[in-house]
């Protein structure tokens, strides 16, 4: 595409090259990046390639006044979260950018957050488009899985546990202090707003699951929505027990009722929700353990269809609200 020149601004090529070029790692199967009509990879013949694509949209996924670092992060980390989900390790991304005008300030900030995360966690910018328009950052990610052992929506079985990792509902938190002011000490503002900025995707977790868990999704449009993807895929049910998920010292500042409506339906989490046999548990465990992450068992996948949440004594309970969906009248 072309991003016309205008007044003392340097044009497409030139931002392409300032901001985003940057030196393929040895040993990557990436053969060519940036600079070609395409990127050439070579995977190994044993793997399967996995690719994703997530796009984040000013006023719909992000407040016209994000931070233009966090959002960088936050274009890769939640692609990366999907590269997770399926056990897949990060190989390359492509990175397709429409942009109101060529803010050097901005680009300059953006692609810092972009490479920071980049280069922790091992992934190349392999090419990508970049045009005038509004706002609109478009990340496809490719990542590379042994064949046969990507973690499937699919395969979740009756009797086996679900467990998610970190906690939940903490991005929620950190929207609903940006959008209607709620007050919280400064420690618990601090930890609800990173977890809505600079989400960590759960990349070393979703490789080490690999051979361990049954089925896995990554929760971004909340934990109901989402389990709900991996029941209805399954052919499944469930019951969670809301007194085991898992909620950070911040979350739990709140009242009972907006911790669990948080965490069982706030979205942006970016955490690993995983079915696995209870055979499995130890070694869900020490995957967890390796990967450096906590994971809570929060409760069993049911041969009949139907998602029940339950409180430590059993009892059912109901929710207002499921899981964001874009296109929900609201
Ligand atoms: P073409 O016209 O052949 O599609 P472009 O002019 O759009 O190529 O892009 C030139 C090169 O720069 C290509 O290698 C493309 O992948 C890369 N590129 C364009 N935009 C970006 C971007 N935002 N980030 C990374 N690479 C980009
Ligand atoms: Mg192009």
């Amino acid at each position: 595409m072309t991003f016309c020149t205008i007044d003392n601004m340097p044009a497409e090529f030139e931002l392409i090259a300032k901001y985003f070029t940057r030196p393929i790692r040895a040993g990557s199967s990436v053969q060519l990046g940036v600079g070609d009509d395409c990127a050439l990879i070579a995977p190994a013949s044993d793997q399967s390639l996995a690719i994703s694509s997530d796009m984040l949209v000013e006023g719909r996924h992000f407040l016209p006044d994000a931070d233009p670092s966090s959002l960088g992060h936050k274009a890769l980390a939640v692609n990366l979260s999907d590269l997770a989900a399926m056990g897949a390790k990060p190989l390359g991304f492509t990175l397709a950018l429409a942009l109101p005008d060529a803010d050097e300030a901005w680009l300059d900030a953006f692609s810092r957050g972009l490479f920071s995360l980049a280069e922790a966690e091992q992934i190349e910018l392999i090419g990508g488009d970049t045009t005038r328009g509004p706002l609109n950052i478009c990340i496809t990610a490719l990542g590379t899985v042994p064949l046969d052992t990507a973690l499937r929506r699919d395969s979740a079985r009756a009797g086996h546990d679900i467990w998610v990792s970190g906690s939940l509902g903490d991005a929620r938190l950190g929207l609903e202090i940006l959008t209607n002011n709620l007050l919280l000490s400064d420690e618990h503002q601090a930890i609800a707003l990173q977890r809505l900025h600079q989400p960590s995707p759960r990349v070393a977790l979703g490789q080490a699951l690999r051979g361990i868990a049954s089925a896995a999704i990554d929760v971004s449009d909340g934990l109901i929505g989402d389990l709900g993807h991996i029941l209805q895929r399954s052919s499944v049910g469930a019951t969670i027990e809301a007194a085991c998920l898992p909620i950070s010292t911040a979350l739990g500042s709140q009242h009972q009722q907006t911790q669990w409506e948080f965490a069982l339906s706030g979205g942006d989490d970016y955490e690993l929700c995983f079915c696995a046999a209870p055979i499995k548990k130890e070694k869900v465990m020490a995957a967890a353990s390796k990967a450096g992450v906590t994971v809570t068992r929060i409760g069993k996948i049911e041969a009949t269809s139907g998602l029940h949440i339950v409180d430590a004594a059993g009892h059912k309970i109901n929710l207002r609200s499921h899981s964001f969906d874009h296109f929900a009248l609201s």
